[in-house]
């Protein structure tokens, strides 16, 4: 095996200025058996930079390591048919690639080192990765829980892929979604696991300096590299838009890692996570930012995540949280248009269905109904092993509240009445009926207590588009 160095580059990065990418293009000979790049820094307290790479025509992967401290080596490389961790094996076509970093957090004085390379040794014959486009796990209609929001060891979790699709399924999750920082290179990898009973989502976790976002129902790699200025997260919205897929907003309150895209079209956003099961006491932010939006008429579907770095420990086990979606298959496709219709809803637990109905007229969850007048009956049905306090939300704001207590196995209905003047929308939030020491005496709701919360209903929104976007 003979290896040649294409680029050998060191240097030096201040906090300030703002630098969001630094770009290092190099050539690749004919008949490379494989691609690589090295980065080599040293991290004190802050310095989070990640290296990815591009070949003559398209993304090739990237590589991170945002927790690690002191001598820090970022190790990507890609061959026909294998590839680092976070890489994308294929055909190493030859002429101009690129090498990015991102610099994606900087609080000190750093000096790195970027090495780029190439072997040449026997080449083999490329992976084919294609994902099928058809592929259904259940053919069947239904409600389907699963996971949207989840890392592997492709980007900045700890278990590889293989074990958290294992776990995935263990956890009795029927979707999933590995949404890996920047890379698609996981997708190849679910590829061995298309057999188990469970629908696997093409995704990725859009990373930026000013907020992050899950694509889902991808077919190829939208550009993630958002902080520049000829290609912003509106653009990589219209980018998913095209393929078919969905734009989710990501912990929009997580402190410098929540939402900072301030040039965000919201009209843009499929959904929003309005739970996320590490951000506690942020997600009260989150409902209260979600109703806003729902109040100005647009139409961005609640739904959860988990955020899991690990599928087997404490807040990032699977499963303890799930979004449930009404789905005509189970299949990827069929999920991608669950969720786009807006039968969706959130739980720590119950079931739920909520629908509604005003004369001869009836509603399910997202669509709108028109009373002429009429009242509004709401119908809620919940399975729930545990007492739980079921609240009407309207427009936002508490209309009012019911006990229900603990019914394994059992499906309860309640109705609430309303006439409303004006246009208006319904949703639905279980909370937990514990008592609570610090707030004796009031019906107390947080962050803590939530155990599902509902997509709304609309009554009288003759304004809005209410067609899902194709
Ligand atoms: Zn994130």
């Amino acid at each position: 095996m003979t290896r040649i160095t294409l680029l050998e580059h060191a240097g030096s990065l201040t906090p300030k200025p703002r630098i969001h990418y630094l770009n290092y293009l190099f050539t690749v000979p004919e008949h490379a058996s494989r691609v690589g790049l090295t980065l080599r820094f040293h991290k004190r307290e802050l310095a989070q930079i990640f290296v990815a790479l591009f070949d003559p025509n398209s993304f090739r992967g990237n590589r991170m390591n945002p927790s690690a401290k002191g001598d820090i080596q970022l190790d990507l490389w890609i061959a026909p048919n294998d590839s680092s961790e976070g890489g994308i094996a294929g055909a190493l076509p030859a002429g101009t690639w690129r090498a990015q970093l991102d610099i994606e957090r900087l609080g000190e004085d750093v000096e790195y080192q970027l090495v780029a390379y190439a072997d040449f040794d026997t080449v083999p014959r490329p992976v084919d990765s294609t994902f099928p486009e058809n592929h259904v796990v259940k053919a069947e209609a239904g409600w389907y829980r699963g996971e949207l929001h989840a890392h592997s060891t492709e980007s900045d979790g700890k278990h590889p892929v293989d074990t958290v699709i294992q776990a995935a399924v263990d956890a009795g999750l029927d979707f999933f979604a590995l949404t890996d920082h920047f890379t698609v290179s996981q997708w190849r990898k679910l590829l061995p696991h298309l057999d188990k009973p469970i629908a696997l989502l093409r995704s990725v976790e859009i990373t930026s300096h000013h907020g992050h976002a899950n694509l889902h129902g991808m077919k190829s790699w939208v550009d993630v590299y958002v902080d520049r200025p000829d290609w912003s997260m509106n653009q990589a919205a219209d980018a998913i838009h095209a393929q078919g897929g969905l734009f989710c907003v990501n912990h929009a309150f997580s402190g410098s890692l929540g939402w900072r895209a301030f040039n965000f079209d919201w009209g843009r956003a499929d959904l929003m996570e309005i739970y996320h099961n590490l951000e506690g006491c942020n997600n009260a932010f989150q409902l209260m930012l979600w109703d806003q939006h729902l109040n100005a008429g647009r139409r961005i579907i609640g739904v959860g995540g988990i955020d899991s770095h690990n599928p087997f420990e404490g807040r990032h086990k699977l499963g303890q949280l799930v979004t449930w979606v009404e789905a005509d298959s189970l299949s990827e496709q069929g999920i991608i248009a669950g969720l786009r219709r807006g039968r969706v809803y959130v739980s720590r637990g119950p079931q739920i269905r909520f629908s509604a109905s005003s004369g001869s007229q009836r509603a399910q969850m997202w669509e709108s109904l028109q009373t002429d007048g009429q009242p509004v009956e709401l119908g809620i049905k919940v399975l729930t092993d545990e007492t739980v306090r079921l609240f009407v939300i309207k427009n936002g704001y508490y209309f009012d509240s019911l006990l229900i207590s603990a019914q394994p196995g059992t499906w309860q209905t309640v109705q609430f009445e309303d006439q409303p003047q004006q246009p208006a929308y319904y949703r639905v939030e279980l909370h937990s009926d514990a008592p609570r020491e610090e707030y004796r005496g009031i019906m107390w709701r947080d962050h803590d207590t939530m155990r599902a919360l509902t997509n709304p209903i609309w009554v009288n929104r003759r304004d809005l588009e209410m067609t899902p976007r194709s």
